[in-house]
């Protein structure tokens, strides 16, 4: 049994499986290590969806994309299979889950599921192993180079880099969330009466009937037509890295899709058949610990749309932060032909020799990271740090000294918007 690797990924979200893919197709060994049976995920264990927004508009008002790479060849495969809408945002996360598998095996990487790294062995900054509970027991791989992508950055966490955690100055997160859906809903009914639920559902939660105390139902789409998600459960004040916080978390969200279900079938004729049909097998956490990085991407470059010289990925998402107090979501949107780029420097913890950090746990603050963490974006940050780590093993470079104009250029030729 292998268990020594050039490059390991932890994490098999968007972030570490386009890091793994990215690093296999430059011909380094990878083993993906990832604690459920699939990848993908929040989209796969949270039930996220749909991408938000990858794009700009040019003059014509036509799109022009901003995560390209690895995430548009999932689009595309995805799309071969019937399983995105005509917009590009809407996919079914099952077909998502065969194509992730497909494109890892075809780049060669080595898949570990059902594993969770539970520890490391780490010193002056540098890491040389991870300890991997399974069936098979308790295992050491090795590698030369690794990558945090695990959301919650734990290998960070676990090799004793520093972290910070929510807003300035009381450290709350942005709220978590339980992902539902209502199967076998009257859609053109719905379709009638959709503005009528947020007016009712003020009414109950002023009258105390509804405890939820997001300020309205957050309603997507899916890629079954009688079928719809909610993203709208919100649980506050819980720190999402206190196992025992999380629990809470759990069971709170659960009476919470319980008490929406019940409005929405008491209330409105189009519910009346319909049923809850899934939940996400685990609540969705939006922001959790952030490494302390080379470079932290704040509010203001945001606002600014800073183009960094090191940039290794591009993003206009509005900055989006649902309440940690309870009701309100403050967003700032960018103009439509405008986007800023995160540093490499981000995806590095300080002096860090050879861990990389990729998606939702990199450097910044909570303003800024509340715009990067949506999935496309996620993964071109993997893809950086998939061509980063390949780099740095060729170049036989620390992280924290790597000459990001070597990544830009590789990530260049990949088709990546960095500039
Ligand atoms: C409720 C909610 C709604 C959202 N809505 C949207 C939306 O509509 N559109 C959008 O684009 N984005 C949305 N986002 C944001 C987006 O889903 C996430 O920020 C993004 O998917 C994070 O990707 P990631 O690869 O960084 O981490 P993740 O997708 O969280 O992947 C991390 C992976 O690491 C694994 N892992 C963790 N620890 C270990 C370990 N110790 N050992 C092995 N494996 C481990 C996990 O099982 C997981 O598979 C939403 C997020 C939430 C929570």
């Amino acid at each position: 049994m292998q268990t020594k690797y050039d490059i390991i990924a932890v994490g098999g979200g968007f972030a570490g499986t386009a890091a793994a893919i990215a690093s296999a197709r430059m011909g380094k060994s990878v083993l993906l290590i990832e604690k459920y049976n699939c990848l993908g995920g929040a989209a796969s264990f949270d039930l996220v969806n749909p991408f938000m927004k990858y794009w700009i508009y040019d003059k014509d008002g036509q799109r022009v994309y901003l995560s390209r790479g690895i995430f548009e060849q999932i689009l595309d495969r995805l799309d071969e299979l019937g399983a995105i809408d005509e917009k590009r945002v809407c996919f079914n996360e099952e077909y998502l889950k065969i194509v992730l598998n497909r494109m890892c095996i075809e780049a060669g990487v080595d898949l570990l599921f059902q594993s969770y790294v539970v520890g490391a062995e780490a010193a002056d900054r540098q890491v040389s192993s991870v300890s991997v509970s399974n069936v098979s027991g308790i295992t050491k791989y090795y590698a030369d180079y690794f990558i945090d992508a695990t959301g919650d950055a734990n290998l960070c966490h676990i090799c004793g880099f520093p972290y910070r955690l929510g807003r300035e100055p009381d450290n709350a997160t942005q709220p978590m969330t339980l992902s539902f859906r209502m199967s076998n809903v009257n859609r053109d009914l719905f379709e009638k009466t959709k503005d009528q639920i947020n007016p009712l559902y003020k009414q109950y939660q002023s009258q105390g009937k509804i405890k939820n105390p997001r300020e309205d139902v957050l309603i997507f789409y899916t890629m079954n037509r009688d079928t719809l998600h909610f993203n709208t459960t919100r649980i506050i004040k819980l720190d999402p890295t206190d196992a025992r916080q999380l629990t809470r978390a759990e069971i709170e969200a659960r009476e919470q899709v319980v008490e929406m279900v019940d409005f929405l079938k008491n209330n409105f004729e189009a519910f009346a058949d319909a049923i809850l049909c899934s939940t996400g097998m685990q609540i969705g956490v939006r922001e959790s610990r952030m490494i302390i990085g080379e470079k932290t991407l704040t509010e203001t470059d945001l606002l600014n749309c800073v183009r960094s010289p090191e940039g290794i990925a591009a993003c206009s998402y509005k900055i989006d932060i649902h309440s940690p107090d309870g009701s309100g979501t403050k967003i700032i949107k960018f103009a439509p032909d405008e986007y800023y780029t995160i540093p490499y420097g981000c995806l590095v913890p300080k002096n860090s020799k050879n861990l990389i950090c990729a998606g939702r746990c990199i450097s910044a603050t909570h303003e800024a990271q509340s715009s990067l963490r949506i999935m496309p974006t996620c993964c071109s940050m993997g893809e950086a740090a998939g061509v980063a780590a390949a780099v740095a093993l060729d170049k036989k470079s620390q992280f924290c000294t790597l000459d990001p104009g070597l990544v830009r250029d590789v990530l260049k030729q990949n088709g990546m918007v960095v500039d």
